[in-house]
C-alpha cells in the first residue's frame, strides 16, 4: 500500500514578500514548466515565492528549484538591466580606489560574511595562488579577482555585463570578457581554477556551467562554488517555507544543498576538496511562519508590518555594502558562523 506523507499532499504554500525586498516582474502568462535542472525529473510545486514563481524539491538531487520558469529571453532581459537597476554601482576610478582600500596590502578580504575564507581555501587547494591562472565567471566588478591578484595570481574575469567588464579592464587593469562562458574559455585556454561566487543559482542551465568549468580546467584544477545554501531549507515544505532564501534575490532559479554538491561531484566525476556552510548567523533569528489559510487575508497585513527588516546580502554588491557596516569595530557578529551560504571546492581529477 502506498503511504502518503502529509507534507506532500498539502497545497502550494504562498510566501509573502518582505517589505523593501525587490520583486522582479515576470510575465506570468509566459512561464514554462521546468524539470529539475540537474536530473530532469518532474516534481510537484510546494511553495510559491513572492514573485509568484513556484518552487519544487527534487529528492534525487536534494535540490529546491523554480519549477515554472520565465523563458530564456525573459531571463536575459532581466539581466540586461541587472547592473543599471539591481546593482547601481558607480563604475568609476573612485570606486576602483575604494575597492583597493577595502583590501589589505596582502590582498586579504575583510573578515565578513564568510567571504574572507574564499581565497585562503582556494590557495590551500592550489598550493598557493602565486602564478596561478584563475578565471572568475560572473565576476561583476572584480573585487575577488583584485584580491587574488594582490596575492600573486594571474586573474581573468568573465561577465555578461559589458559595463562590468569595461570597469575591469579600464579601472582595474584585469583582462575581462563579456562573452558567454564557453566562448571565453575558448579564447583564454586552460586555467588552474574557475570561481563561481553567487552565480550557479542564477542560470536556467547550471549543468552547462559545471561542464564548461571542467573543460576550462587543466587536469587537477579546481572549481570553486559559493551559493545560497538551499540545505538550510530542509527537504519538506513545513521547514522550507520558513527559509528566508525563497523570499529574497528572486532571480535565483535553484538552491543547491551540500547533498546536491555531492550528487554533482559523483555524477560528473569531480573530487570534493572542500564543502561547508557558513555566513550571516544573525539571519538564523529571522523566521516567518505563514498564517493558517483561513485567516491569511486578515493576518497578512499584520505579518508584513511585524517582519524584521533584514540585511540579506547574497549578492556581491550588497555584501560589499554590508561589509562596510559589519567591519565596524562595534560589530559583535561573528560572520564566519551561520549557514546561509554553501562553499564548495571541487577538483577535476588528474
Ligand atoms: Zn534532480
Amino acid at each position: 500500500m502506498e503511504m502518503l506523507v502529509l507534507d506532500e499532499v498539502d497545497e502550494v504554500v504562498d510566501l509573502p514578500p518582505i517589505a523593501g525586498v525587490r520583486i522582479p516582474r515576470w510575465d506570468l502568462g509566459a512561464l514554462g514548466p521546468r524539470t529539475c535542472p540537474l536530473c530532469h525529473s518532474t516534481n510537484r510545486a510546494s511553495l510559491r515565492r513572492p514573485d509568484a514563481l513556484p518552487v519544487a524539491y527534487c529528492r534525487r538531487c536534494a535540490l529546491w528549484y523554480v519549477c515554472e520558469a520565465p523563458s530564456d529571453d525573459q531571463v536575459a532581459r532581466f539581466y540586461d538591466n541587472y547592473w543599471g537597476g539591481h546593482r547601481p554601482a558607480e563604475l568609476s576610478a573612485p570606486s576602483a580606489a575604494q575597492m583597493m582600500q577595502q583590501l589589505s596590502v596582502e590582498g586579504q578580504l575583510p573578515s565578513v560574511g564568510g567571504y574572507e575564507r574564499i581565497l585562503p581555501k582556494l590557495a590551500a587547494a592550489l598550493g598557493g595562488l602565486r602564478g596561478k591562472r584563475i578565471l572568475e565567471v560572473g565576476c561583476g566588478y572584480g573585487s575577488l579577482l583584485l584580491a587574488a591578484r594582490l596575492q600573486g595570481a594571474q586573474v581573468i574575469g568573465n561577465d555578461i555585463s559589458g559595463d562590468a567588464v569595461r570597469f575591469l579592464r579600464e579601472q582595474l587593469n584585469i583582462p575581462g570578457f563579456d562573452v558567454p562562458f564557453a566562448q571565453c574559455v575558448k579564447e583564454i585556454g586552460s586555467v588552474d581554477a574557475v570561481m563561481m561566487v553567487d552565480l550557479i543559482e542564477h542560470p536556467t542551465d547550471p549543468v552547462c556551467l559545471i561542464e564548461t568549468a571542467w573543460a576550462a580546467l587543466r587536469p587537477g584544477g579546481v572549481l570553486l562554488l559559493w551559493t545560497p545554501n538551499g540545505g538550510a531549507a530542509g527537504a519538506v515544505t513545513s521547514q522550507a517555507r520558513e527559509w528566508l532564501g525563497f523570499r529574497v534575490d528572486l532571480e535565483h532559479l535553484q538552491y543547491l544543498s551540500a547533498a546536491t554538491v555531492v550528487a554533482i561531484a559523483s555524477r560528473h566525476g569531480w573530487a570534493i576538496e572542500h564543502l561547508e556552510s557558513l555566513g550571516f548567523p544573525d539571519l538564523a533569528t529571522v523566521a516567518y511562519r505563514p498564517p493558517k489559510r483561513s485567516v491569511v487575508a486578515r493576518l497578512r497585513r499584520f505579518a508584513y508590518r511585524s517582519l524584521p527588516r533584514t540585511r540579506v546580502t547574497a549578492t556581491a554588491l550588497r555584501a560589499a555594502r554590508a561589509l562596510r557596516r559589519w567591519a565596524a569595530p562595534e560589530s559583535k557578529v561573528d560572520a564566519s558562523q551561520g549557514v546561509y551560504n554553501l562553499f564548495a571546492i571541487l577538483r577535476r581529477p588528474t
